[in-house]
Protein backbone atom coordinates (compact mmCIF):
# COMPACT_ATOMS: atom_id res chain seq x y z
CA UNK A 1 0.00 0.00 0.00
CA UNK A 2 1.24 3.61 -0.61
CA UNK A 3 0.62 7.12 -0.25
CA UNK A 4 -0.05 9.36 -2.78
CA UNK A 5 2.91 11.68 -2.81
CA UNK A 6 3.53 14.84 -3.54
CA UNK A 7 6.89 17.07 -3.58
CA UNK A 8 7.24 20.55 -3.56
CA UNK A 9 10.63 22.26 -4.64
CA UNK A 10 10.16 26.20 -3.17
CA UNK A 11 11.04 28.63 -1.23
CA UNK A 12 10.20 29.32 2.72
CA UNK A 13 7.50 31.56 4.20
CA UNK A 14 8.19 31.83 7.90
CA UNK A 15 4.67 33.63 8.24
CA UNK A 16 3.10 30.20 6.87
CA UNK A 17 0.86 31.56 4.04
CA UNK A 18 3.09 30.72 0.98
CA UNK A 19 5.70 28.92 -0.72
CA UNK A 20 6.77 25.81 1.05
CA UNK A 21 4.37 25.91 3.90
CA UNK A 22 1.48 26.49 1.94
CA UNK A 23 2.60 23.80 -0.39
CA UNK A 24 2.57 21.07 2.57
CA UNK A 25 -0.86 22.24 4.00
CA UNK A 26 -2.31 22.09 0.35
CA UNK A 27 -1.16 18.40 0.29
CA UNK A 28 -2.06 17.43 3.80
CA UNK A 29 -5.54 18.98 3.38
CA UNK A 30 -6.23 17.04 0.18
CA UNK A 31 -5.29 13.84 1.56
CA UNK A 32 -1.44 13.10 0.01
CA UNK A 33 1.62 12.71 1.69
CA UNK A 34 3.58 16.50 1.29
CA UNK A 35 7.88 16.05 0.95
CA UNK A 36 9.37 19.32 0.43
CA UNK A 37 13.22 20.46 -1.00
CA UNK A 38 13.97 24.34 0.26
CA UNK A 39 15.78 26.50 -2.36
CA UNK A 40 15.65 30.20 -0.81
CA UNK A 41 14.35 31.19 2.53
CA UNK A 42 12.82 34.37 2.77
CA UNK A 43 11.96 36.82 5.37
CA UNK A 44 8.66 38.04 5.39
CA UNK A 45 4.96 38.22 6.89
CA UNK A 46 1.59 38.70 5.61
CA UNK A 47 3.14 42.63 5.27
CA UNK A 48 5.48 41.59 1.97
CA UNK A 49 8.76 39.86 1.66
CA UNK A 50 11.62 41.88 3.28
CA UNK A 51 14.56 39.66 1.63
CA UNK A 52 15.56 36.38 0.87
CA UNK A 53 18.50 34.12 0.30
CA UNK A 54 19.09 31.01 -1.61
CA UNK A 55 20.14 27.82 -0.28
CA UNK A 56 23.47 26.90 -1.85
CA UNK A 57 22.83 24.58 -5.26
CA UNK A 58 24.88 21.57 -4.17
CA UNK A 59 22.53 21.17 -1.51
CA UNK A 60 19.10 21.87 -3.48
CA UNK A 61 20.51 19.05 -5.56
CA UNK A 62 21.19 16.71 -2.88
CA UNK A 63 17.67 17.53 -1.51
CA UNK A 64 15.97 16.31 -4.18
CA UNK A 65 17.92 13.56 -4.82
CA UNK A 66 17.73 12.59 -1.62
CA UNK A 67 13.80 12.52 -1.69
CA UNK A 68 13.71 11.32 -5.30
CA UNK A 69 15.61 8.03 -4.68
CA UNK A 70 13.99 7.26 -1.54
CA UNK A 71 9.96 8.64 -2.31
CA UNK A 72 8.03 8.07 -5.39
CA UNK A 73 6.16 11.26 -5.77
CA UNK A 74 3.63 10.91 -8.48
CA UNK A 75 3.86 14.84 -8.95
CA UNK A 76 6.17 17.51 -8.28
CA UNK A 77 5.69 21.15 -7.95
CA UNK A 78 8.56 23.75 -8.68
CA UNK A 79 7.54 27.61 -6.80
CA UNK A 80 10.08 29.50 -6.24
CA UNK A 81 13.77 29.29 -7.17
CA UNK A 82 15.46 32.08 -6.75
CA UNK A 83 18.39 32.02 -9.34
CA UNK A 84 19.84 29.88 -12.45
CA UNK A 85 22.19 28.02 -9.36
CA UNK A 86 19.24 26.85 -8.49
CA UNK A 87 17.44 26.08 -11.83
CA UNK A 88 20.55 24.25 -12.83
CA UNK A 89 20.68 22.32 -9.66
CA UNK A 90 16.61 20.94 -9.99
CA UNK A 91 17.27 19.87 -13.72
CA UNK A 92 20.29 17.96 -12.65
CA UNK A 93 18.69 16.57 -9.43
CA UNK A 94 15.39 15.58 -11.14
CA UNK A 95 17.24 14.23 -14.10
CA UNK A 96 19.50 12.37 -12.28
CA UNK A 97 17.12 9.88 -10.70
CA UNK A 98 14.79 10.00 -13.43
CA UNK A 99 16.95 7.47 -15.36
CA UNK A 100 16.13 4.80 -12.48
CA UNK A 101 12.46 5.58 -13.20
CA UNK A 102 10.79 3.48 -15.51
CA UNK A 103 9.02 5.65 -17.85
CA UNK A 104 5.38 4.76 -16.70
CA UNK A 105 6.40 6.46 -13.00
CA UNK A 106 7.08 9.34 -14.16
CA UNK A 107 5.94 12.14 -11.64
CA UNK A 108 3.96 14.83 -13.46
CA UNK A 109 6.24 18.31 -13.09
CA UNK A 110 4.15 21.55 -12.00
CA UNK A 111 6.23 25.15 -12.46
CA UNK A 112 4.84 27.59 -11.05
CA UNK A 113 6.88 30.65 -12.54
CA UNK A 114 7.22 32.86 -9.40
CA UNK A 115 9.04 36.22 -10.49
CA UNK A 116 8.13 38.81 -7.98
CA UNK A 117 6.21 38.65 -4.74
CA UNK A 118 2.89 40.72 -4.88
CA UNK A 119 4.87 43.24 -2.46
CA UNK A 120 7.30 43.75 -5.57
CA UNK A 121 10.37 41.84 -3.83
CA UNK A 122 12.18 40.03 -6.49
CA UNK A 123 12.17 36.18 -5.98
CA UNK A 124 13.99 35.35 -9.15
CA UNK A 125 17.30 37.24 -9.88
CA UNK A 126 16.33 38.97 -13.56
CA UNK A 127 18.84 37.76 -15.55
CA UNK A 128 17.85 33.98 -14.71
CA UNK A 129 14.63 34.46 -16.79
CA UNK A 130 16.31 32.62 -19.76
CA UNK A 131 17.92 29.58 -17.95
CA UNK A 132 13.82 29.32 -16.23
CA UNK A 133 12.67 28.85 -19.92
CA UNK A 134 15.28 26.87 -21.68
CA UNK A 135 16.64 24.71 -18.42
CA UNK A 136 13.42 24.32 -16.50
CA UNK A 137 10.33 24.36 -18.04
CA UNK A 138 11.05 22.05 -21.07
CA UNK A 139 10.72 18.57 -18.49
CA UNK A 140 7.86 20.34 -17.26
CA UNK A 141 4.48 18.69 -17.65
CA UNK A 142 2.55 22.35 -16.69
CA UNK A 143 3.62 25.74 -15.99
CA UNK A 144 1.31 28.17 -13.99
CA UNK A 145 1.91 31.76 -15.01
CA UNK A 146 -0.51 34.94 -14.33
CA UNK A 147 -0.93 37.29 -16.78
CA UNK A 148 2.13 39.94 -16.03
CA UNK A 149 4.00 36.79 -15.68
CA UNK A 150 3.71 35.55 -19.50
CA UNK A 151 4.37 39.06 -20.40
CA UNK A 152 7.64 38.73 -18.69
CA UNK A 153 8.41 35.38 -19.98
CA UNK A 154 7.45 36.15 -23.58
CA UNK A 155 7.20 40.09 -24.49
CA UNK A 156 3.49 39.11 -25.66
CA UNK A 157 0.79 41.22 -24.37
CA UNK A 158 -1.46 39.34 -25.98
CA UNK A 159 -2.66 36.06 -23.82
CA UNK A 160 -2.56 33.51 -26.79
CA UNK A 161 0.55 34.83 -28.40
CA UNK A 162 2.08 34.62 -24.94
CA UNK A 163 1.07 30.75 -24.59
CA UNK A 164 1.46 29.57 -28.11
CA UNK A 165 4.79 30.85 -27.87
CA UNK A 166 6.09 29.90 -24.63
CA UNK A 167 4.76 26.13 -25.77
CA UNK A 168 6.94 26.48 -28.69
CA UNK A 169 9.74 27.15 -26.96
CA UNK A 170 10.26 25.32 -24.38
CA UNK A 171 8.07 21.92 -25.47
CA UNK A 172 6.24 22.41 -22.40
CA UNK A 173 2.60 20.99 -23.50
CA UNK A 174 0.65 22.72 -21.50
CA UNK A 175 -0.15 26.33 -19.92
CA UNK A 176 -2.14 27.61 -17.39
CA UNK A 177 -3.04 31.19 -17.57
CA UNK A 178 -4.09 32.89 -14.37
CA UNK A 179 -6.37 35.61 -14.93
CA UNK A 180 -6.50 36.87 -11.36
CA UNK A 181 -4.47 40.38 -12.00
CA UNK A 182 -8.04 40.95 -14.08
CA UNK A 183 -10.00 43.46 -12.25
CA UNK A 184 -13.14 41.32 -13.26
CA UNK A 185 -14.00 37.70 -12.12
CA UNK A 186 -11.23 35.47 -12.76
CA UNK A 187 -10.79 33.59 -16.19
CA UNK A 188 -7.98 31.69 -16.25
CA UNK A 189 -7.01 29.29 -19.68
CA UNK A 190 -5.55 26.47 -19.96
CA UNK A 191 -3.64 25.52 -23.26
CA UNK A 192 -3.49 21.87 -24.02
CA UNK A 193 -2.37 19.75 -27.28
CA UNK A 194 -5.67 19.07 -27.96
CA UNK A 195 -7.93 22.00 -27.00
CA UNK A 196 -7.95 25.09 -24.97
CA UNK A 197 -9.92 25.31 -21.89
CA UNK A 198 -11.87 28.45 -19.74
CA UNK A 199 -12.13 28.14 -15.71
CA UNK A 200 -14.44 31.40 -15.05
CA UNK A 201 -14.01 31.99 -11.52
CA UNK A 202 -15.25 34.18 -8.75
CA UNK A 203 -13.67 36.67 -6.91
CA UNK A 204 -13.52 36.61 -3.39
CA UNK A 205 -13.73 39.90 -1.70
CA UNK A 206 -10.92 39.72 0.89
CA UNK A 207 -7.56 40.91 1.67
CA UNK A 208 -6.47 36.72 3.05
CA UNK A 209 -5.20 36.37 -0.55
CA UNK A 210 -1.59 35.61 0.64
CA UNK A 211 -0.31 32.04 -1.34
CA UNK A 212 -2.89 32.04 -3.75
CA UNK A 213 -0.87 30.87 -6.56
CA UNK A 214 1.37 28.42 -4.00
CA UNK A 215 -1.73 26.97 -3.41
CA UNK A 216 -3.30 26.58 -6.47
CA UNK A 217 -0.65 24.70 -8.18
CA UNK A 218 0.05 22.59 -5.53
CA UNK A 219 -3.50 21.57 -5.32
CA UNK A 220 -3.36 20.91 -9.42
CA UNK A 221 -0.34 18.41 -8.09
CA UNK A 222 -2.46 16.71 -4.97
CA UNK A 223 -5.31 15.99 -7.49
CA UNK A 224 -2.89 14.08 -10.28
CA UNK A 225 -1.43 12.59 -8.04
CA UNK A 226 -4.81 11.03 -6.70
CA UNK A 227 -5.59 10.09 -10.84
CA UNK A 228 -7.41 13.24 -12.19
CA UNK A 229 -6.73 13.88 -15.81
CA UNK A 230 -5.21 18.00 -15.90
CA UNK A 231 -8.46 19.31 -17.16
CA UNK A 232 -10.34 18.11 -13.77
CA UNK A 233 -7.37 18.47 -11.68
CA UNK A 234 -7.25 22.20 -12.49
CA UNK A 235 -11.48 22.04 -12.18
CA UNK A 236 -10.95 20.88 -8.25
CA UNK A 237 -8.12 22.66 -7.51
CA UNK A 238 -9.74 25.74 -8.54
CA UNK A 239 -12.98 24.90 -6.29
CA UNK A 240 -10.58 24.34 -3.53
CA UNK A 241 -8.88 27.82 -3.79
CA UNK A 242 -11.81 29.91 -4.29
CA UNK A 243 -14.01 27.65 -0.95
CA UNK A 244 -10.43 28.21 0.83
CA UNK A 245 -10.79 31.68 0.10
CA UNK A 246 -14.15 31.79 0.67
CA UNK A 247 -13.93 30.15 4.31
CA UNK A 248 -10.57 32.15 5.23
CA UNK A 249 -12.48 35.70 3.73
CA UNK A 250 -13.11 38.21 7.21
CA UNK A 251 -10.16 36.17 9.43
CA UNK A 252 -7.72 38.16 10.70
CA UNK A 253 -3.91 36.73 10.57
CA UNK A 254 -1.43 38.98 10.67
CA UNK A 255 -1.41 42.81 9.67
CA UNK A 256 -1.66 42.88 6.28
CA UNK A 257 -2.59 39.78 3.62
CA UNK A 258 -3.66 37.13 5.39
CA UNK A 259 -3.20 33.46 4.44
CA UNK A 260 -6.30 31.28 3.00
CA UNK A 261 -7.61 28.87 5.31
CA UNK A 262 -6.06 25.46 3.94
CA UNK A 263 -8.28 23.41 6.10
CA UNK A 264 -11.90 24.13 5.59
CA UNK A 265 -12.19 20.82 4.92
CA UNK A 266 -9.20 17.92 5.42
CA UNK A 267 -9.47 14.98 3.97
CA UNK A 268 -7.80 11.84 5.41
CA UNK A 269 -4.27 10.73 4.05
CA UNK A 270 -5.41 8.69 1.25
CA UNK A 271 -3.77 5.11 1.06
CA UNK A 272 -3.56 3.36 -2.37
CA UNK A 273 -3.19 -0.13 -2.57
CA UNK A 274 -0.25 -1.15 -5.44
N1 LIG B 1 7.34 33.84 -0.80
C1 LIG B 1 7.48 32.64 -1.34
C2 LIG B 1 8.49 31.71 -0.77
C3 LIG B 1 6.68 32.27 -2.41
O1 LIG B 1 6.83 31.07 -2.96
C4 LIG B 1 5.71 33.16 -2.91
C5 LIG B 1 4.85 32.73 -3.99
O2 LIG B 1 4.49 33.36 -4.92
C6 LIG B 1 5.62 34.43 -2.34
C7 LIG B 1 6.44 34.72 -1.28
C8 LIG B 1 4.69 35.46 -2.83
O3 LIG B 1 3.46 35.33 -2.28
P1 LIG B 1 2.39 36.49 -2.49
O4 LIG B 1 2.65 37.10 -3.81
O5 LIG B 1 1.09 35.76 -2.44
O6 LIG B 1 2.57 37.43 -1.38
Amino acid sequence: MTYDICFSIAGSDPSGGAGIQADLKTFSALGCYGAAAITALTVQNTQGVQSSIPVEAQFVKEQIKAVMEDLRPKAIKIGMVANTENILAIRDGLSYNFRYYPQEAYPFIILDPILVSSSGHLLLEKNSIEALITELMPICNLITPNLPELQALTNETILDNGAYKLIERTGCPNILVKGGHRSKDPIDVLFSPTQKYIYKGERIKTHNTHGTGCTLSSAIAAYIAQGSDLPHAIAHAKQYVTTALRTGQDVTTGHGKGPMNHFFNPKKLIIEEN
